[in-house]
């Protein structure tokens, strides 16, 4: 029963007129596919002529950010991201700041070959400074996929830095305080003169010794 089935379906069995109008309803298909399409808003780009449209939830090969209010990024050399990283990518180094407590970091390299985008490190780092890049078209020929995060970066002299974070804490204390609703500490009053508050010499007594 299904070969004769089979048979029924074969174009052998179909009539000529058949064959012309199924021609002629598929051309018309087609037709009416392109030109539903003609009509309706772009969505191919014309790459790498333009730029491609990146979403927000892109993610590309991690990169430090830079802060503006000290024109440089924020990395304290904590090795957080370094512990955390399951790829075992992150390789960096760091020394503290002359006359200050902080680290800087001198040396960071994540291999983005082996790097998943989990983002593990831009959870862990405690001053914000990781995130995705967008580059689109990167291409490496080597197994080893090195980036050198420090690169697009030209730090100011240590004293200088020193000055511009310490300002900034300053201003995220005050933001702090502000936001408490803290009042700014009034200054204990100035001691008032010696003379003023020592007590009265007593009266002379009359007819003492000459
Ligand atoms: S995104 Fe994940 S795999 Fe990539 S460097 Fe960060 S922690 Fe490692
Ligand atoms: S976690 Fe953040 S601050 Fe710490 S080393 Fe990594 S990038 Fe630098």
């Amino acid at each position: 029963m299904s070969a004769d089935l089979h048979l029924e379906r074969t174009p052998e069995k179909r009539t000529g007129l058949g064959i012309l109008w199924d021609g002629f309803s598929s051309a018309l298909i087609g037709l009416t596919v392109t030109l539903t399409t003609l009509f309706k808003p772009k969505v191919t780009e014309l790459y790498p002529m333009e730029k491609p449209t990146l979403t927000k939830a892109y993610r590309s090969a991690i990169a430090l950010v830079h802060f503006d209010d000290i024109d440089t990024h924020d990395c304290i050399a904590c090795s957080a991201c370094e512990l955390i990283c399951p790829s075992d990518c992150i390789e960096l180094t760091g020394e503290k700041m002359p006359g200050s407590k902080k680290k800087r970091v001198d040396f960071f390299e994540m291999d983005f070959s082996t790097c998943s985008l989990c983002g593990l490190c831009l959870a862990v780092c405690p001053t914000d400074t990781l995130k995705y890049s967008t580059g689109y078209d990167d291409a490496s020929g080597s197994s080893a996929w090195v980036h050198d995060l420090l690169e697009p970066f030209d730090d100011p002299p240590m004293e200088e830095l020193a000055r511009r974070l310490e300002e900034r804490a300053a201003k995220q204390r005050e933001a702090r305080a502000a936001a408490r609703g803290d009042h700014p500490v009034k200054k204990p009053a100035a001691p008032k003169a010696a003379a003023a508050v020592a007590p009265a010499a007593p009266p002379e007594k009359e007819g003492g010794d000459a």
